[in-house]
């Protein structure tokens, strides 16, 4: 019989005395210094020291110089374990300070402005190709790479209005881009002198216009200018009566 054994036999009601229901658990066990049970104490521990950063406000490596992807996982993965430090708070055990849920907060307000910054680099990139690239995927691919990418990640930017003005101005610069190529290109087979081509290209244009998701409207000017010139090249503008 081991020392600690013998203590027990001595004493009969110490052991039990000890036993109590673990509030991070609910199981009957012997509670640690913090009142939890062993098994809740070092997993609570372990989530504290992997929370280490946040909590002594040191900046972590991660957070400074790796790269964007990166950093986002690494607030993702922060925001986890906080996480599981808040489920133990909201059973009144605390092991850090500042509370779970000040820093959930604050890593959350972190990585929405971190996804914030990032999509709209991505969106001033796209904004650059759209006016550079000579091939009509070239000066829309980025831009509807990044509405995908605007998917994925706008939730956690935490702010709609914010979102839906990212996501417009990717619209518009799509619009846009589709608009020059088509007007370039047919204006580009007129010089040249090919009337049939020129004509399909202001009709593939007008259509465009007509189908597109911006008001018919806003771009009535533009409408009747490619009118005129399928008139002026002789051509009979689609769906006039
Ligand atoms: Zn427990």
């Amino acid at each position: 019989m081991q020392a600690s054994d013998k203590s027990e036999v001595r004493n009969p009601q110490s052991f039990s005395s000890r036993l109590h229901a673990c509030p991070g658990c609910e199981r009957i066990a012997l509670m640690s210094r913090l009142d939890i049970c062993e098994e809740c104490s070092s997993t609570v521990l372990a989530a504290a020291r992997a929370v280490s950063f946040v909590v002594e406000k040191r900046d972590h490596p991660m957070e400074v110089c790796y790269t964007r992807t990166t950093r986002l996982r690494y607030y993702n993965v922060m925001i986890d374990r906080l996480e599981l430090l808040l489920c133990y708070e909201k059973k009144g055990i605390n092991v850090i300070s500042p509370s779970a849920s000040t820093l959930i907060s604050s890593m959350q307000s972190k990585r929405s402005q971190h996804v914030l910054e990032d999509l709209t680099k991505i969106l001033k990139e796209a904004d650059a190709m759209s006016r550079t690239a000579t091939t009509l995927r070239g000066r829309i691919g980025p831009a509807e790479d990044f509405l995908t990418k605007l998917a994925e990640d706008g939730e956690l930017v935490g702010n709609p209005t914010e979102v839906a003005s990212l996501r417009s101005q990717a619209t518009q610069i799509i619009h846009r881009a589709t608009l020059g190529h088509h007007l370039e290109k047919a204006k580009q087979v007129e010089l040249n002198g090919n009337t049939k081509r020129a004509l399909e290209r202001y009709c593939q244009t007008l259509d465009y216009l007509r189908n597109n998701d911006v008001d018919d409207a806003v771009e009535s000017k533009l409408i009747g200018q490619l009118e005129r010139n399928i008139h002026r090249l002789g051509g009979t503008v689609p769906g006039a009566s």
